[in-house]
This record gives C-alpha cells, structure tokens and sequence, in this order.
C-alpha cells in the first residue's frame, strides 16, 4: 500500500507471504555467500570493431546459491539494499585484479587491454573504493591503465559532492571509467562533460532496434556524440552480423555481444587468448 502511494489499503494476499519468505530467503542466502566469498566471475570478451581482435573483458559476477544461478540483475538491487554490496563489490576487484595479473603473467595481452568491473553507485558513497582499487592494483603490480571501471546513469541522479570526488580520485589514479547503459537512464546530458568519462556504453536495447530507421538514427547519433567528446565507444549486446556490420559503417569502436561471445568461464577465455594473443612461457 506504502509504494502505491500509501493512501489505500491492499488485501493481504497469502501469495504475499510467500513473496515475503523467498525474499528473506534470499537474503539470508546472499549474507552466508557474502561472508564465504561464494561468487564467482565471468568474463565477456570487449572486440575492437576494426580488426575483430580482443581488446578486453568485462567481468559479470555469477551467483550459484544451491546450485542454479540467480541473475545479478536480481541479486545485485538485494545487496545494495543490504548494504553488502560493499563486501561483494570489493570481492568482484580482488578477484578482477587477481585474474588479470595471471593472465598478465601468462599471455601476450595487447598493450591497450582492459579489464572492467561494474561498480554500483553505493560503492561511491565512501573513499573504501579508491583504496581497495589502489591496494589490489599494487598488490598485483598492475598498471591503473589495465583496469575499467563501470557505472550506470544513476550515478548521475545521485550526484553527490562525494560521489563526483571519488569518481575524480579513481580516474585520477588512471583508472578508465565506462558509463554503462547509456541512454536508459537520464534524459538531460549536461553531466556528460561533468563526469570524468572515458568510454560511453551504448544500451543494447538500441543496438537491438538497430534494423529500424529510427533506431539506427540514435545509434549513429550516439556514436557521434561519444566521438565528439573523445570518448571510446562500446556497443553492447551485439547478437546478429548485421547490427557488427551496420556499427562498422558507424565507426563504432568496440562491441560486446553474444554473436561474438557470451560472458565465459575463465579456463574458455584462457584458450581463447592462448590461441589470440599466445603464451609468454611458449
Ligand atoms: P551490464 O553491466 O550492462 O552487463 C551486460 C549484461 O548483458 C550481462 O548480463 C551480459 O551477460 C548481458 N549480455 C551481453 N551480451 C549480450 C547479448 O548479446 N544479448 C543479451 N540479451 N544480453 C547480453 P548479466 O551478466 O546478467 O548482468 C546484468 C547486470 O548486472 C549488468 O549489466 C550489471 O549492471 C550488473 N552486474 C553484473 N555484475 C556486476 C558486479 O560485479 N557489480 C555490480 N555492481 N553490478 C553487476
Ligand atoms: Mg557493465
Ligand atoms: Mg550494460
């Protein structure tokens, strides 16, 4: 009643209850995962459009609770409520850095690789951030050039003092930042000169839309406007031939997407930069 507006009443359902139970359950689950560090990740190779070469991964948090997979688009809301976003976020860079400096050690990567990890705008609300990214990128001696960071348009309808500050120290560090989902979220674009960006991310519901005019008129003009600011652009959700094709025409930097990979386990990306980029020890 309280999120349709408060001034009715609703009739308690016992669907409700059980509504209730699994959302607890969850979070119960989620908590015990958090405190075991019970996650893992899956990278989705980032390719450069002209040459169809690996440029980076993104990693995508994997949650297996009692053996099925509960999207992150459902969990990931649930520890930000919670709050234990912060320990699980600051597992996802541990991890991120962790395997990027094996595959460092292990493969030839191309000088402009990046790894990216999402971070949610909760992850901004601190300084904890900006030390954790310092603390792993020296513990695994790794260039700040290597790593991507990604945040959504809600940063900037909760742009606070703090949030833009933490921001500026992680760019500052050297760190790229990526606005994810651009397009989905927040109608004016003054703050894309505010924001310290790097790399624009175009939602793959326009690249989805592409066949039709009018889609392809956003596209392109998304594309444009990246280019205009010096800004890198990524497609993402590129599914189809036709959509790498018509962004190749756009000059469309970089895509990610099922038609060239889905998000991979690390030993599938392991074989698949050996054959790429090829080893060190070989
Ligand atoms: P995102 O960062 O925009 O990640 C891209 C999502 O699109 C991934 O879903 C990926 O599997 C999916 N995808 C990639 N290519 C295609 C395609 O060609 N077609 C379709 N239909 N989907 C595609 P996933 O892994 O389920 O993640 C969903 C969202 O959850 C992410 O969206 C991100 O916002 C969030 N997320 C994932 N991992 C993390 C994390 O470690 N931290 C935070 N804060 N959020 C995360
Ligand atoms: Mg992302
Ligand atoms: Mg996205």
């Amino acid at each position: 009643a309280k999120r349709d507006g408060r001034n009715c009443f609703k009739i308690f359902e016992s669907n409700m209850k059980q509504q209730v139970e699994e959302a607890l359950d969850l979070e119960t689950k989620l908590r015990r995962s958090s405190e075991r560090k019970d996650f893992f990740l899956h990278y989705q190779p980032k390719m450069r459009v002209s040459d169809g070469k690996i440029m980076g991964v993104e990693a995508l948090l994997r949650w297996k609770p009692d053996g099925d997979m509960v999207s992150p688009v459902v969990f990931i809301p649930l520890a930000e409520e919670t709050g234990l976003i912060q320990t699980i976020g600051e597992w996802v860079i541990e991890e991120a850095c962790r395997q990027l400096s094996v595959w460092q050690q292990r493969y030839h990567l191309p000088e402009d690789f990046s790894a990216s990890v999402n971070l949610s705008v909760k992850q901004l609300n601190d300084d904890s951030v900006i030390h954790i990214l310092e603390r792993q990128l020296e513990e695994h001696k790794l260039s700040a050039s290597l790593l991507e960071v990604e945040i959504t348009e809600t940063v900037v309808m909760e742009k606070t003092d703090q949030n833009l500050k933490v921001l500026c120290d992680i760019h500052n560090l050297g760190i790229s930042i990526a606005l994810d989902d651009f397009g989905t979220g927040y109608s004016s674009m003054s703050y894309l000169t505010q924001l310290p960006l790097n790399v624009l991310k175009i939602d793959r519901s326009f690249v989805n839309d592409m066949e039709t005019v009018q889609g392809a008129a956003i596209v392109k003009a998304v594309v444009a406007l990246a280019k205009g600011l010096s800004l890198k652009v990524v497609a993402e959700g590129v599914e189809t031939k036709e959509q790498l094709e018509r962004l190749k025409e756009l000059s469309c930097d970089y895509v990610q997407g099922f038609y060239y990979s889905k998000p991979l386990a690390n030993d599938i990306l392991e074989n698949r930069f050996s054959k790429d980029f090829g080893r060190r020890d070989k």
